[in-house]
């Protein structure tokens, strides 16, 4: 379990996440809800070690995570898809995958990894010796997933996933998350596409100015009031 307690994180005197509780299971998807400036982003950075938490705790597995450098957080398990994929345009996709399996952890099962990344994505397989830099973003973003999943992370976080893909790609990208999921591996989701990833999400929370005003399981979302009005224009 991927565990959030009370997780507040400050840019000077603004409150950017404000209280947020939330967990993750093994082999679930969990999204967060919000609108642009919610704080989706920098919960997710927090979790992954890269802004400071101003209070309260991350943990996986019982252990505390809170304070523990962002790198040595990979080599724990928890593997972040940062928002723009951060994937290296100059070198191959398999290349760019093999980046992922650095951690002591996926060394000796990156075979093993590279042809499940390549059997979620077949494409990827048949891109392999492609330079990234000339693959469309939706084929970034699965080069992205692919490298994070070759880190063999217990979880999985991703900022915006969809942000930037016509909408057949996104319905592509997530059937594919939702593979990773059957792996064993948990995934948390921050998205402003609400319809896309409460669709194959199994739970959600709502985001506002930083704060959880809502949760449920991704039906209960779909149609839950707040999610109507603030993200679906009342449809
Ligand atoms: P977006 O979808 O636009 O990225 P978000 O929900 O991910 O939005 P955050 O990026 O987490 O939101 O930002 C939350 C708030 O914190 C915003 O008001 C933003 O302006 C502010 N903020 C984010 N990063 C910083 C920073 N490094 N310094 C100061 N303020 C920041």
């Amino acid at each position: 379990m991927l565990e959030l307690k009370n997780l507040t994180v400050r840019y000077g005197k603004h409150l950017a996440v404000d209280d947020v509780s939330l967990n993750v299971g093994q082999s679930e998807i969990v999204v967060v809800l919000g609108a642009n400036g919610a704080g989706k982003s920098s919960t997710l950075k927090a979790v992954a070690g890269m802004v400071p938490a101003s209070a309260g705790e991350v943990r996986m597995g019982g252990a505390t995570l809170t304070g523990v450098a962002a790198h040595k957080l990979t080599a724990a398990g928890l593997a972040l898809v940062p928002e723009g994929r951060g994937v290296v345009g100059q070198m191959t996709v398999e290349e760019n995958l093999r980046l992922g399996a650095t951690p002591t952890r996926a060394r000796p099962a990156e075979e093993d990894t590279l042809a499940q990344v390549f059997e979620i994505f077949p494409k990827l397989a048949e891109r392999r010796t492609q330079l990234v830099r000339t693959m469309s973003g939706g084929e970034q973003q699965m080069v992205a997933v692919g490298r994070a999943m070759m880190s063999k992370p217990d979880f999985l976080l991703l900022d915006e996933p969809s942000l930037g893909l016509a909408p057949i790609v996104v319905g592509d990208l997530f059937r594919a998350l939702a593979r990773v999921r059957e792996t064993g591996v948990g995934l948390l989701i921050v998205e402003q596409n609400v319809k896309i990833s409460l669709r194959h999400a199994d739970r959600g929370y709502l985001l506002e100015a930083g704060r959880i005003i809502g949760s449920g399981t991704a039906d209960e979302l779909m149609t839950d009031n707040a999610v109507q009005n603030s993200f679906l224009g009342g449809a």
